[in-house]
Order: structure tokens, then sequence, then C-alpha cells
């Protein structure tokens, strides 16, 4: 089968690998239909996650049809669509017992580590991947669940939710901030709305990216490259500052945007995954008041998300249209900068233009240039938030891509080239 494999920082390849098996009696194989490039792929390319090893394959992520299951898995069959959950976990241990399936216990990878799919066992980037305790870490996708939705449940959804806004204790007439409007922080202001905050606040340095945010639920949007921005957010509160901070980057930077508008008092909840440590200035906090959590997704409200996804809540429809940009599996290649990509610029061009204009790419990626700077890693992450603002391809258009992921030289990789006939997205 084909594989991403990581074969040490800022190397990655594209490979022919032994097929996924069965390894114990309650593992399930399941055949890849849609997987994603998570911004934690792009940390343990950037030598941030030294435990993953050379020759791992990558991704956490994942919807895909079971082919194989082990002797001891009853409830779910071959030919089951599932979900994949990022975390693993057994059910049994201590841990699970109490929820936290985040540090599961059982031996699978390594013992207090429920994260270990693309981490430390070989992952979902793949034609097929090998599922440990499947009862337990795989959700059936329901009837008129796409493949794509399906994928937002192994991780951003419940992390957003979880670690961002329960961590964040939001509760009814709160003014939220969101620092980071990737896909993990477009979760958070979605699902935060659940618990009926007055203002939720979307701060990142992409405008179009803030302006998306406006669709999943974010009251307003605030610019970070903004000089003003600490004062424009200010000013969408009594004074004091706002009751929930979320950081959804994990840079140093963005933490302390969080700092500095918290009211006293507030809640900062951080989800960004921080690759170097983070000043933690306690000689001026600790009069305030604030609490900070962080934490690895427990996924123990997956199933709750997946239900509403399934009923057609809100927490849906947002997550539709920016799949646009989207790859076959096996036109998977290593990515490099094309010889003809202007910058940073992304361009779609179509072998037909649809309404007799040429599509362009709408955003703007002012942070992409230096892999420090907050929306760099959460853009790349799914490439959710990135929705071509060109009128939908009717009537039948054959899309070409024709350049690559900006972050390709600093290990980001997608697709070289796709051609599709698919016009329904
Ligand atoms: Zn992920
Ligand atoms: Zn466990």
């Amino acid at each position: 089968m084909k594989a991403m494999i990581y074969h040490g920082p800022g190397r990655k390849a594209w490979e022919d690998v032994p097929d996924a098996t069965i390894e114990k009696p309650t593992d399930v194989v399941v055949k890849i239909e849609t997987t994603t490039i998570c911004g934690t792929d792009l940390h343990i390319l950037g030598g941030d996650v030294p435990a993953v090893q050379d020759g791992r394959i990558l991704g956490h992520e994942g919807v895909g049809t079971i082919t194989e299951v082990g002797s001891a898995v009853t409830s779910l069959q071959v030919g089951d669509r599932v979900i994949i959950s990022c975390i693993s976990a057994c059910g049994h241990c201590d841990m699970c017992k109490q929820r936290v399936f985040s540090h599961c216990l059982a031996d699978e990878g390594a013992s207090g580590i429920g994260w270990i799919l693309g981490h430390l066992i070989n992952g979902t980037q793949a034609e097929y991947v090998r599922v440990p305790f499947a009862e337990t870490s795989v959700y059936r996708l329901p009837d008129g669940v796409t493949p794509q939705e399906g994928a937002m449940l192994s991780d951003i959804l419940p992390t957003g939710h979880e670690i961002g806004v329960q961590y964040g204790h939001v509760k009814v007439g709160d003014v939220v901030v969101v620092v980071g409007a990737g896909p993990v922080g477009l979760a958070a202001i979605m699902t935060s709305r659940l618990y009926g905050p007055s203002k939720v606040i979307a701060v990142d340095l992409d405008a179009n990216r803030v302006e998306q945010a406006k669709r999943f639920g974010a009251t307003h949007g605030v610019l970070s490259s903004d000089d003003d921005w600490k004062d424009q957010v200010m000013a969408l509160t009594d004074g004091l500052g706002v009751d929930v901070a979320i950081e959804a980057v994990g840079v140093p930077a963005t933490f302390q945007m969080c700092l500095d508008v918290v009211r006293p008092a507030g809640h900062v909840a951080n989800v960004g995954v921080h690759g170097a440590g983070v000043p933690l200035p306690l000689d001026t906090l600790w009069i305030s008041n604030i609490t900070i959590a962080m934490g690895l997704v427990n996924t123990d409200t997956t199933a709750t998300l997946l239900k509403m996804v399934a009923e057609h809540t809100p927490v849906r429809e947002p997550y539709l249209r920016p799949w646009r940009h989207r790859e076959g599996l096996r036109r998977v290649r290593p990515g490099r900068r094309d010889a003809g990509a202007q910058g940073c610029a992304q361009r779609l061009t179509s072998r037909r233009r649809p309404h007799g204009r040429r599509p362009t790419c709408g955003v703007r990626l002012r942070g992409c240039a230096d892999a420090a700077l907050p929306s760099w890693t959460s853009w790349t992450s799914n490439q959710v938030g990135h929705t071509n603002r060109a009128p939908a391809p009717r009537p039948k258009v054959v899309w070409h891509r024709t350049s690559v992921c900006p972050t390709a030289d600093r290990g980001g990789y997608v697709a070289k080239s796709r051609d599709s006939d698919d016009d329904s997205w």
C-alpha cells in the first residue's frame, strides 16, 4: 500500500509499504477514504515531537471502511464505514473509566498516552490503517454524514469543544475571544455558541479568515495585525477584558495575546500545540485570579458532537464548503514549490471558466512567510478556512490544481496536482 512516511525533521515521502494487518484481537483494519493533514503533523515534521521515529506513517484523522476485524471485535463488521478517533482508548483501564481517554494506560504505543496513531504507531495517511481497541476508538459514520464531515470528528471538533470551550468554562453571557481562526479555532467558535455567550470574537492575521469565522458563529472579528487589536477587543467588553480567551495557534505570542485581554477571574484555554516553551509571567498573573487550562483532547464528547452533526444542527454546515480543496489519496506527492507559483499565492484554474471568469484564490497569507506567525500552522491544517471566493463551478468544470501548498518547503505537503470531474463541492 501507499503511505506518507516520516523520515526525520523536514523529511517525508509517499512510499510503498507493507499492508496494514490485524496484530491484536481488538484491532480492525480500515481502508482510508478521507484523511487530513493536521497542524500536529506539521509540528512532527518540524521536529517538535521527537517521539515520532523514522519510518512512521503519519496521520491521526480519517474516515474509511473496515476491511478486517480482529477475533475479539464483535460490534463492528467488515464493510462498516467508520470515523477513526485521534485517541485510541482501551475502555477498561483506570483512566478510561474516568473518561480520560487521552491518557489510556493500555500498552499499545506507550502506556499513558491515547494519541498513538501517526505518533507511536502507524497512522491514517495511508491506504489502510490498523486501528487498535477498535470498539472504543471508532464511530460508525451515520447515514447522511459525509466522510469529509466525519473527518472533522476525528480530532478538530472535539478538540475545539473540549480543550477550548469546556476547559474555558464558556457560559451564558460570556464574551469569548478565540485567537487563531484555523480549523480548531473555528471549531471552538462554532461549539462555543452552544453555551450561549453574548459575543464571540475571532482574532487572526488574515482578513478572509476573520470573515469566514463569522460563518462559523463569530459575532465580531479583529485583525491581529492591527496596532490597536487589543483596544478593539477590549472595546467589545465592559472594559475589564474577556471572560474566556481561547488560544488556537500554538506560539508564545498568541498565548500572550490571551493573557493581555482576559479579565480578572477569567479563563484562558490553550488549545494550540506548542513546539517550544512559553513564558508564564506568574509574578504579575498571580493576583488576577485567572485559570489557565490546556490538554490533549479526551474525545469524551465526540459521540455527542457526531449526533449533532448527524441531526443537522448548526454544528455542521460551515464545514462543507472549505473542503473544496481536497486531493485524491493516490495523487499525494511530497510537496515542493511550483516554479511558476507566485510567492505564497495559490491559484485554481479551470479548463473552462465558470460564469465567464477565472476563479482566483481569495486567501491572503500574510502569516505564511514566517512559520512563527500565528496563522501559519492552522492554515495548512486540513485547508479548512481557506475558501475559494470564486462562484461555484457550474456548469460542470474540470478543476486542475496548479500550485502547491505554500508551506511545502517547510515540511507541508499536498498533492501536486489533481484533475477531477467532481463538481459537487
Ligand atoms: Zn489532528
Ligand atoms: Zn484505557
